[in-house]
């Protein structure tokens, strides 16, 4: 049970559980039932896209007219909290840069002509998108991407390499950060790249310690030939853009790990009722009670952290400071409490079978990814003015 959705706050309207209820019924439904089949298999159906998109998964804060349900972060929370329900972290992440990394930057950004060609089919699910910012030679330091647009006639013209973009292997279009100057932070603009443009190529799908069936690829552009008019924002502004964007993706970032965390807290508290060991159930023993119990007091604090973090997002309230905490402490609070909990199912929690197994080990993504931890507690210490 997650206390902290009482009614009185954070303000979870009928409307949010709304959003809570079909999530949940498509995860039980559509999703979790098949999660080892495609785990094992390294892949899921794209369709999986349309089906959430037909929840409005992909526009819970879009503004309706582009087929959003122009909701606000709480809604977000609530479909996060749901989505713990797939059992399988792989597709959490690719709805998640669907949802929250790419639809808003368009929103946000785009020309109504831009919205109507990229936003409103990504929205609905008939085009997958892919963020592609990480190069082989940058990831913390974003300001050092090499990825080059030149201007030739009304078009870019693309050269260079990006790595580690999750639905790299199935976008429909990416949102891509390209050198366009040299200088190195009012060098880089944002374009929508159709991912039919001559020239490109994907590399290998990443093998990966987890998230085993997210795609995760390694993209290639030779001399790629887009028009101006799929430049995003202003020329020059795309490292300033995905700094202020960042904060939507960290927030996003911590309701999922939270969600994940609180599903695993379900598996081990139910398994350890259902084990016997030298007589007793091993939520019997007080070790695993108070182990859990640090836990869930633990848990609740990282959710007040992000509620209040969203709160703040919701009200377009200054949020960095808040965000990078909440990335930090739910990622890094996950590392303890999946270990445990994956712990106390003790060799069985070890196989593959057992979805407790596939949480920790996916949930080990996050310190890394969206920024990594380091980059949290420096963006931290800066802001504190050290
Ligand atoms: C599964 C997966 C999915 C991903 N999906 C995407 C995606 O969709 N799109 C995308 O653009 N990128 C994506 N990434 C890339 C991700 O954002 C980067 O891996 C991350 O930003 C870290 O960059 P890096 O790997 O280059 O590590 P580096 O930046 O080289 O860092 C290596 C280590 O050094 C530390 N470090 C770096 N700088 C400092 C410093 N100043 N002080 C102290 N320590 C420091 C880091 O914290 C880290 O521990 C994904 C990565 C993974 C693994």
């Amino acid at each position: 049970m997650i206390q902290a959705s009482s009614p009185s706050f954070p303000p979870f309207t009928e409307e949010h559980e709304l959003v809570r209820q079909s999530v949940k019924r498509f995860c039980l439904e559509e999703i979790a039932p098949f999660a080892t089949e495609w785990e094992n298999a390294g892949e899921y159906p794209r369709e999986l896209f349309h089906k959430a998109a037909h929840l409005g998964l992909f526009g819970i804060r879009t503004d309706p007219k582009w087929g959003g349900a122009g909701m606000d972060w709480w809604a977000s929370a609530a479909a996060y909290e749901a989505l713990r329900f797939t059992d399988f972290p792989s597709i959490n992440i690719g709805f998640m840069v669907q949802a929250d990394l790419t639809v808003p930057l368009i929103d946000e950004l785009g020309t109504d002509e831009l919205r109507k060609e990229f936003l409103a089919p990504a929205v609905a699910g008939k085009r997958i998108a892919a963020l592609a910012i990480s190069e082989p030679g940058c990831g913390s330091d974003v300001a050092a991407l090499r990825t080059t647009a030149r201007e030739d006639g009304g078009d870019f013209v693309i050269s260079g390499q990006k790595l580690w973009i999750t639905n790299g292997v199935n976008a429909d279009f990416l949102l891509l950060a390209v050198r366009t100057a040299e200088d190195r932070h009012h060098g880089i603009s944002l374009l929508l790249f159709p991912t039919e443009t001559k020239g490109f190529s994907v590399g290998k799908r990443l093998k990966k310690v987890g998230h085993v069936a997210s795609d995760t690829a390694e993209l290639f552009f030779d001399e790629c030939r887009i028009p101006q008019r799929y430049l995003l924002g202003r020329r020059n502004r795309g490292f300033y853009y995905i700094m202020g964007h960042f904060q939507g993706e960290r927030l996003a970032t911590a309701m999922l790990v939270l969600s994940f965390m609180d599903r695993s807290m379900e598996l081990a508290v139910q398994y350890g009722k259902e084990r016997q060991a030298f007589g007793r159930r091993l939520i019997d023993n007080q070790v695993w009670r108070h182990r859990l119990a640090e836990h869930r007091a633990s848990i609740e604090a990282a959710r007040w952290l992000t509620y209040h973090a969203a709160d703040l997002m919701n009200h377009h309230a200054k949020a960095d400071r808040e965000v990078s905490m909440a990335k930090l402490v739910t990622t890094e609070l996950a590392q303890k409490v999946t270990y445990d909990c994956m712990q106390i199912h003790g060799g069985f929690g070890y196989t593959t079978e057992y979805p407790v197994s596939r949480i920790w080990r996916d949930m080990r993504l996050y310190t890394i990814g969206a920024g990594t931890s380091e980059i949290m507690k420096e963006k931290l210490a800066k802001q504190e003015g050290w």
